[in-house]
């Protein structure tokens, strides 16, 4: 499996571009801007980007989705409990001082169980809310694009509306930690991690937490 991360905009946000080796087909995960480089790294690996899944609706995550879909046609994919998140994206660039944010239509509404696949990989929609009401987690065998559910030695914040500490660290403990803990963590923000890491010393969720 190809996996490119590209660290764009004011919050330092993690954008994926993943294929699949054989078949060459490819997607975006949260393009929080620079599009132009996400499609260049795309290009460079020779994907054709064919679905953009987003985690969560937290502008950070959606800045470049419109701009993405309408430059390669791919298909959005987001959980609706973030429907209304999403349409509060021109709000919160407001309130964070950033400029206009385009609001991207979603193609596929997707929900837990649900599979995604691109090319011959699989992604299993894993439903984590906590850090948002619509917060989704995609994982393909060894490896899960977590967004800001958990990160190395943290997790999502929980002070905004519509969250709950509650529900995500269960969410986490229930199903990220059930994968397996071989399993590679590609989060949001910051570097990679491991389940074993976090399930071991993660300070929120961690066995002494
Ligand atoms: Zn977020
Ligand atoms: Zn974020």
């Amino acid at each position: 499996m190809i996996v490119r991360r590209l660290v764009v905009g004011p919050f330092e946000e993690n954008s994926y571009v993943v294929g699949d080796e054989a078949t060459k087909e490819g997607a975006l995960i949260d393009p929080g801007g620079e599009v132009d480089e996400l499609l260049a790294i795309a290009e460079q690996e020779g994907l054709r980007i064919g679905k953009i899944l987003i985690t969560h609706a937290h502008i950070d995550h959606v800045t470049g989705a419109a701009e993405a879909r309408r430059k390669t046609k791919a298909a959005t994919h987001l959980h609706p409990a973030d429907r209304d998140m999403l349409a509060s994206v021109p709000g919160q660039a407001a309130m964070f001082g950033l400029p206009a944010v385009e609001v991207p239509e979603i193609d596929v509404w997707v929900e837990e169980g649900q599979i995604v696949t691109v090319g011959g990989l699989a992604f299993r929609v894993l439903f984590v809310p906590g850090h948002a009401p619509g917060h989704v987690v995609y994982a393909e065998k060894q490896r899960a694009f977590v967004g800001d559910t958990i990160f190395a030695g943290s997790i999502g914040r929980t002070d905004f509306p519509g969250c709950s500490f509650d529900q995500l660290v269960s969410g986490i403990r229930g199903k990220i930690f059930r994968l397996g803990d071989a399993v590679l963590l590609h989060p949001g923000h910051g570097p990679d991690t491991t389940v074993s890491r976090e399930r071991k010393s993660n300070p929120f969720v961690g066995e002494d937490a």
